[in-house]
C-alpha cells in the first residue's frame, strides 16, 4: 500500500476533503456509496446505500454500521478495515451477491461502494479509484450512461479533461511513492476546487476528469478551468520535496444527440492536446477543427514515419564566418524534408511530431550521420554543427550514433560539433552530463544552442564546459537597440570569461554584423552572409568568399 496520507500542505488544507469525497458520489446518481471512518462507522452515505442495509440496522436508530451488511462471524470486514489499503469483497444480499469495494484510508475515512457483484470482480470493476478514492472509470462510464438517460435542457453537461504536466518527470526523478502522493494532493485539490459541483475522478495514471453541469455555460466551466490551472500550479510539499508542476485542461461538452460517449472523451482529449501544445498550464476548448487538425497530424504522422525509408530527408548548411577575417569556419546543418505531398517542410513543422512519435531518434542519426559524411568530403576541414533534440539522449545511444557516424566518414571528431538547447539540461541533468562528457572525451564540441531563450541557468554553464555559446538571434535582430546590446555584450563578457568561443546567429544586416564585430563575438552566421545551401553549392560559395578575403 502507498503511504499517501502526508496531509497537503497547500494553503487549501485537507478539512474539506469528506463533503468533496462524498459530494462527488453523492453527483454520480444512483451509485451506492458510503463513507466509513476508520473503526466501521458510516458518517454519511447515498439513500442507495441506505437501500441496500438490511431494514433492521436501520431501524435500530444510532450509529450506522458497515458490518450490518456481513454476517456476524464473517471477519473479513474488520481485515479489511484493519488495513489502510483498498479491496473488494464479495457478500451476499438478499437481492443477489454484492461487489463491497473498500476504497483506501483518507484522513476523512474511506468511501465504500456497493455493487452488484460481476464474475471474477476486481479492482478495476468497482467503480473507485484506490489510490484516490476517486470514481474510476467505471464510475465515468455510469455517470455518462446517467447523462445520456436525462434530458438537461438547462445546462451544458460539460467534461474537463485534466493532464498533469511533467508528471512523468516527478515519478522519474523523486519515484513512484511521491509520484502517488502527488496524485492523490491533486485529487485532493480539484475536489476542493469543485467544492462539490460536479465529481473528480481518476482515469489512470495522471489523467484526471472532472464531469460537471454548467446552467451558465461557458462562464461557470471558464472559472472552473482557470481555477483547476491555477490550484495546480501552486506548490506541492511531499515529503520535503517542493513540486512544481501545472495542468492542462480540455473541455468537451455532452452533447445527447450523440449518444456516443468515446467521442465525447475524443473531443476532450483533443482539446487537452490543443492545450498542450498551446504552451500548457492552460485549458482549450474543443471546436470542431481540431478534429481535422488531428486527422491532417495522423496523416503527417504517416508520411513522416515513411520518410527515412524513401530518403525523403536532406541536410542543407549554412555557413559560419570568422568575425576577425570574414573567413569560413564552419556550417551548421539544417534539416529539410522534402515531401512529396508537402514540398519543403522546415524543421520547425515536424522536429516536434518525430519528437512525439519517437521517429527523432532515427532522423537524428541519420542528420549525424550524413553531416559526418559529407562534411567529410569538403575540400577545407571546416567544422560541422549539427542540432541534437534533447530526446535523442534518452536511452544512450547518442554516443553510440556518434561514435560510429564519425568511424564511419572518418571525420576528425574535432570537427564536429553538436548544438543542444538548455532544455536538454532541465531533466536527468546527471544522465545528460554523463554523455556530453562522454562525447567530449571522444574530441566533439559542444555548444549550446539558442542561448538567452529558454531559462538561461548559469548552472548549466558552470556543471558542463560547453566549447561555443550560440547568442540566439533575437538578441542579434535587436543588436541595434541599446537593452539587446547590453545583453549581447554581458553574453560575449560572460562566454569569454568561461573560456567558450561565440556565435551569434542570424546575423541579417550590415549593422548586427558591425556591432558583433565591434563587441568582439567570434563567429556569426545569419543570412546576411549567406543563406543555408545544398551540399552541391558549398564549394563554388567557398571558393567566392577565399577569393573576397584573399582580395581583402
Ligand atoms: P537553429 O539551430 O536556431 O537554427 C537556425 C535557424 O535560423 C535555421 O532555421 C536557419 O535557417 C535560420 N536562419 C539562419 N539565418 C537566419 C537569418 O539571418 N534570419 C532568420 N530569421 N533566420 C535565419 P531552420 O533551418 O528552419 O531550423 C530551425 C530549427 O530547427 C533550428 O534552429 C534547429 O533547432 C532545428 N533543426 C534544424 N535541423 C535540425 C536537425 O537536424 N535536428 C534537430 N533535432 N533539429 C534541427
Ligand atoms: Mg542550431
Amino acid at each position: 500500500m502507498t503511504d499517501h496520507l502526508t496531509p497537503d500542505t497547500s494553503t487549501d488544507g485537507a478539512t474539506s476533503a469528506a463533503g468533496g469525497l462524498l459530494e462527488q458520489a453523492v453527483r454520480s446518481g444512483s451509485l451506492a456509496i458510503a463513507l466509513v471512518d476508520a473503526q466501521g462507522t458510516i458518517v454519511d452515505a447515498t439513500p442507495a446505500f441506505i437501500d441496500l442495509l438490511p431494514p433492521e440496522a436501520v431501524e435500530a436508530g444510532g450509529a450506522l454500521r458497515l458490518d450490518a451488511l456481513f454476517s456476524p462471524d464473517d471477519h473479513r470486514l474488520a481485515a479489511g478495515l484493519a488495513s489502510d489499503g483498498a479491496g473488494v469483497l464479495r457478500i451476499e444480499h438478499s437481492g443477489g451477491p454484492l461487489a463491497l469495494s473498500l476504497g483506501s484510508l483518507q484522513p476523512v475515512g474511506r468511501l465504500v461502494t456497493l455493487m452488484p457483484f460481476l464474475e471474477s470482480p476486481c479492482i478495476d470493476k468497482a467503480v473507485s479509484d484506490p489510490l484516490t478514492g476517486l470514481g474510476n472509470r467505471n464510475a465515468l462510464k455510469q455517470i455518462l450512461a446517467q447523462w445520456q438517460a436525462e434530458a438537461d435542457p438547462e445546462a451544458e453537461r460539460v467534461v474537463l479533461m485534466i493532464d498533469l504536466d511533467r508528471f512523468k518527470q516527478v515519478n522519474d526523478t523523486l519515484g513512484h511513492p511521491i509520484g502517488d502522493d502527488l496524485l492523490v494532493h491533486v485529487a485532493g485539490r480539484l475536489e476542493r476546487t469543485l467544492d462539490g459541483d460536479g465529481a473528480v475522478l481518476r482515469l489512470g495514471g495522471d489523467e484526471m476528469i472532472v464531469v460537471y453541469r454548467d446552467d451558465d455555460y461557458p462562464r461557470q466551466t471558464e472559472r472552473m478551468a482557470q481555477a483547476i490551472v491555477s490550484r495546480l500550479a501552486r506548490t506541492f510539499l511531499i515529503g520535503g520535496h517542493q513540486i512544481d508542476i501545472s495542468a492542462s485542461v480540455g473541455i468537451a461538452c455532452f452533447d445527447p444527440e450523440e449518444g456516443d460517449t468515446s467521442r465525447l472523451l475524443m473531443h476532450a482529449d483533443l482539446a487537452l492536446y490543443a492545450a498542450k501544445t498551446g504552451g500548457r498550464n492552460q485549458y482549450c476548448f474543443f471546436e470542431p477543427h481540431l478534429e481535422s487538425a488531428a486527422q491532417a497530424r495522423r496523416d503527417m504522422e504517416v508520411r513522416l514515419r515513411r520518410a527515412l525509408a524513401l530518403e525523403e530527408f536532406q541536410l542543407v548548411y549554412q555557413p559560419q564566418i570568422s568575425l576577425s577575417d570574414g573567413s569560413i569556419s564552419g556550417f551548421e546543418a539544417l534539416i529539410r524534408w522534402v515531401s512529396e505531398d508537402h514540398g519543403v517542410v522546415l524543421p520547425a513543422q515536424f522536429i516536434g511530431l518525430a519528437e512525439e512519435i519517437g521517429e527523432i531518434h532515427a532522423i537524428g542519426e541519420w542528420a549525424i550521420r550524413t553531416a559526418c559524411r559529407e562534411a567529410a568530403g569538403w575540400d577545407a576541414p571546416y567544422s560541422v554543427a549539427v542540432n541534437v533534440s534533447p530526446l535523442q539522449f534518452e536511452g544512450g545511444r547518442l554516443v553510440t550514433a556518434v561514435a560510429s557516424a564519425l568511424e564511419e566518414s572518418g571525420l576528425d571528431p574535432g570537427r564536429l560539433e553538436l548544438e543542444i538547447t538548455e532544455e536538454a539540461l532541465i531533466d536527468k541533468t546527471r544522465e545528460i552530463l554523463e554523455q556530453l562528457w562522454t562525447l567530449r572525451e571522444m574530441g566533439v564540441c559542444i555548444a549550446m544552442d539558442d542561448f538567452g531563450t529558454g531559462y538561461s541557468s548559469l548552472g548549466y554553464l558552470r556543471n558542463f564546459p560547453f566549447s561555443r555559446l550560440k547568442i540566439d538571434q533575437s538578441f542579434v535582430g535587436g543588436a541595434p537597440d541599446e537593452r539587446s546590446r547590453t545583453l549581447v555584450s554581458a553574453i560575449l563578457v560572460l562566454a569569454n570569461e568561461l573560456d567558450m568561443t561565440t556565435i551569434a546567429g542570424g546575423v541579417e544586416t550590415e549593422q548586427q554584423h558591425q556591432i558583433l564585430t565591434q563587441s568582439g563575438c567570434v563567429r556569426a552566421q545569419g543570412h546576411f552572409f549567406a543563406p543555408p545551401m545544398p551540399p552541391g553549392a558549398i564549394a563554388a560559395y567557398c571558393a567566392g568568399v577565399a577569393k573576397t578575403v584573399g582580395a581583402g
